[in-house]
């Protein structure tokens, strides 16, 4: 390894250690899935402070996160993603590639996925280096997402360090944000069924 990317390793490491909530995010699988408590809204915030599975609209309401760095999500080619703008503030963007949505300068979070055809076409003079989706002819970007930059620089480390993250998905638990206290009519079934 060369000398410029062990400090790269190290910077990456640095910002991680800084910000834990980077992993937490980027390993979240459920951006933009329904909520289970709202099940017609779907999960578009993280709190970088709650560090818990991301949430929706009216969970944001009714949780106090008011004082909490909270990000708002964005969906477009089915990937999520954050705006530059605020990504920028905790982590380095550099060779991630810069896509739109609504005129928003925006990162996607996770590696592509989905649709290979994008993968495996011929002729396509720009890759991710990391997962080989076709990136924008023009662009100079070497990723297409925060993760394969993590993957790139990290390699077997970033799994390392994301199974050591805090945040079980769909473990019943962890899902559910620290609540506001709600008030129960006396009686009433401590969960309402769905049926
Ligand atoms: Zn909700
Ligand atoms: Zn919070
Ligand atoms: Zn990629």
């Amino acid at each position: 390894m060369s000398e410029s990317m062990e400090e790269t390793v190290e910077a990456l490491l640095s910002c991680i250690r800084k910000h834990r909530w980077l992993i937490e995010m980027v390993k979240s699988k459920v951006f933009y899935e329904l909520c289970k408590q709202h099940p017609t809204q779907k999960r578009c915030y993280f709190c970088c402070d709650c560090m818990i599975t991301p949430f929706c609209s009216t969970c944001n309401k009714e949780t106090d996160h008011k004082s909490h760095t909270l990000i708002q999500t964005y969906r477009s080619s089915y990937q999520t993603g954050v705006k530059k703008e605020t990504m920028s503030k905790y982590m380095d963007l550099s060779n991630i590639h810069v896509y739109s949505i609504n005129g928003f300068p925006i990162v996607y979070i996770n590696q592509r996925r989905g649709n290979d055809n994008h993968r495996f076409r011929n002729n396509v003079s720009r890759r991710c280096q990391v997962c080989e989706w076709e990136l924008d002819a023009a662009s100079s970007a070497l990723f297409c997402s925060m993760e394969c930059k993590f993957r790139s620089i990290l390699g077997s480390q970033l799994d390392d360090l994301m199974e050591n993250s805090e945040i079980t998905e769909d473990s019943e638990e962890t899902v559910e944000p620290v609540k506001k206290k709600r008030h129960r009519r006396k009686g009433s079934p401590h969960r309402a069924p769905f049926f």
